[in-house]
């Protein structure tokens, strides 16, 4: 398969997971439950998860995924956020979607949903990221709500989920460019027009990913764990839950390499001021004249 194909494919299979979601989730359903069985589904298509399926409930934005044994549920009346990636030979297709039936979470729903639209809409080559965040802020103003300043949409590179360039959810003073051939994921964040609109961390990471950088001499059982976490995710983000062997030996050399520096943990991120957070994302390639929603 060429690089193009792998990462259609991907899509295809981003697409397809995405659309089954909201009849997976119910209240009271284990995370883990949720998270499992959406992995499993990437899997069972032929891909593989690009990222641990991020779960992510009423204030807490992004970047949450249920620990190994964790017992917590979904609670009723929730703002559920599902964000998953499907990776294919390194070709990563990243995409999300809110799930509630609660009536404010309807329409945050609804604003992110018709932000990303608007913003998919003028993506071509050469448009300017920080006109893309002026679409989706325009947008969920309209709405009365607010975007998350702080979280952006990003390019994606071959085994780089966040390869550099990002997508703004509200007008900056970046004058970088979209261009033709490349690929980028537009996500807006929408919460409720009283909120701070921003993130904060919340909580202790259960997603982490290999830093290329850190400094130290690592012993030979250090080395061993970082040399396994490198070859089984390709520099990808992971999460101890998909590690089976996940003994507390290995836990504790896990947190000695994190507090070295060796590996990344992502925080969890909750809205401020606590308000409920809705989330859409597509991954498109961009062309000359417009673009390819590849999920
Ligand atoms: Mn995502
Ligand atoms: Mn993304």
């Amino acid at each position: 398969m060429s690089g193009l194909d792998s990462l259609l494919e991907a899509g295809r299979i981003a697409r397809l997971v995405r659309e089954s979601i909201p009849n997976m989730v119910r209240a009271e359903m284990p995370l883990v439950e949720l998270a499992e069985q959406v992995e499993a589904m990437i899997r069972d298509h032929g891909g593989r998860p690009a990222f641990p399926c991020n779960i992510s409930i009423d204030s807490v934005a992004a970047h949450f995924t249920p620990g190994p044994g964790e017992d917590t549920v979904i609670p009723p009346d929730a703002v559920v956020k599902v964000d998953i990636g499907v990776e294919i030979d390194g070709y990563i297709a990243d995409t999300a979607i809110t799930v509630t039936d609660n009536p404010v979470g309807v329409s945050l729903r609804y604003a992110a949903e018709e932000a990303l639209k608007s913003a998919i809409k003028m993506v071509r080559d050469g448009v300017k990221v920080s006109s893309i965040g002026s679409v989706i802020h325009s947008v969920v103003s309209r709405f009365g709500f607010k975007p998350i300043r702080n979280l952006t949409g990003h390019e994606i590179k071959r085994y780089n989920l966040h390869a550099g360039v990002s997508i703004p959810n509200i007008p900056t003073a970046d004058n970088t460019k979209l261009s033709s051939g490349h690929v980028y994921a537009i996500e807006p964040f929408v919460t409720l027009g009283d909120a701070a609109g921003e993130v904060v961390d919340g909580g202790k990471p259960n997603i982490f990913k290999i830093e290329k950088t850190g400094a130290g001499k690592l012993s030979e059982a250090e080395l061993k764990v970082l040399t396994m976490l490198a070859e089984r995710f390709n520099g990808l983000p992971y999460t101890l839950r998909w590690l089976k062997e996940c003994d507390a030996e290995l836990l504790r050399i896990h947190g000695r390499l994190w507090r070295m520096g060796r590996l990344r943990g992502y925080p969890v991120l909750v809205e401020k001021t606590g308000k409920p957070v809705a989330q859409a994302e597509h991954t498109v390639i961009v062309t000359e004249d417009g673009c390819v929603t590849v999920t």
